[in-house]
């Protein structure tokens, strides 16, 4: 993409950001502090737009430690203090004294489980009370955000979901990064492109699909955490059958 095209992207996302700030605060931004998030990051607290647009994260116990060590970075580089959002002690200890701590990798009903204790609960717990919520979700990273949209409604939260960076590419996410000196996960730079808990996450070898260091060990189709889906349907895929 030329200097000019990306340019042109970015005043676009600046744009959404703006208008969600205008018409759809309070809202927050679920980040994984993963690269396109901290675009995202970027954009919003350069913006000045976090009295309308919190940030938070699914600290769900399982992350590396080099993704913990963003929430500083961020600190540090921003003045800005990430929410972090954690599951139920209770819910975990049930969890892990049933099944084990590890039990994701038995059947992917396990893994929807564990996800569901660690990340959907809490998010829910994070979303309640605004009127939208952002992610950093892009239509090339996978078959399951084939169909995204920048903004698409959530019915199961009952309010407007954005995804600002739909339109844009891996290298544009990168050229952003450069362009500006955001900080960044540094297992971005050791073969991880997507980064999410430490047991479920891998690196990857060059030429690999990005998501193929999720939940590697399941069909492609498969391979989401359920933030965004309803009813066991991907909700933003309109035009495939929702996987089992
Ligand atoms: S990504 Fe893995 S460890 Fe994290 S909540 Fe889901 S199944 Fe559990």
């Amino acid at each position: 993409m030329s200097e000019q095209a990306l340019q042109a992207l970015i005043e676009a996302t600046r744009a959404t950001l703006e208008k969600i700030a205008a018409d759809y605060a309070p809202a927050v931004f679920a980040s994984s502090m993963a690269a396109e998030d901290m675009v995202l990051t970027d954009l919003i607290l350069r913006g000045k737009l976090q009295e309308k647009i919190g940030i938070f994260t699914l600290e769900t116990g399982r992350l590396h430690k080099e993704t913990l060590g963003m929430l500083d970075r961020i600190r540090e580089t921003y003045g800005y203090d990430v929410t972090p959002y954690r599951p139920e002690p209770a819910a975990v200890e049930q969890y892990v004294a049933q099944n084990g701590l590890n039990a994701f990798y038995d059947s992917v009903e396990m893994r929807k489980e564990c996800c569901r204790i660690r990340k959907i609960e809490p998010l829910n717990r994070a979303l309640a009370g605004n009127k939208s919520w952002i992610t950093g979700q892009r239509r090339a990273q996978s078959v399951t955000r084939a169909a995204l949209d920048v903004q698409e409604d959530d019915p199961a939260h009952g309010m407007a979901k954005f995804n600002p960076l739909a339109d844009w590419s891996e290298e544009d996410v990168w050229q952003y990064i450069r362009d500006n000196q955001v900080p960044y996960n540094p297992l971005h730079d050791q073969g991880y492109p997507s980064i999410g808990c430490e047991p479920c996450t891998r690196a990857i070898d060059p030429g690999e699909d990005v998501r193929a260091g999720r939940w590697w060990w399941e069909n492609p189709d498969s391979k989401e955490c359920g933030l965004h889906v309803v009813d066991g349907k991907l909700i933003r895929i309109k035009s495939q059958t929702a996987p089992a």
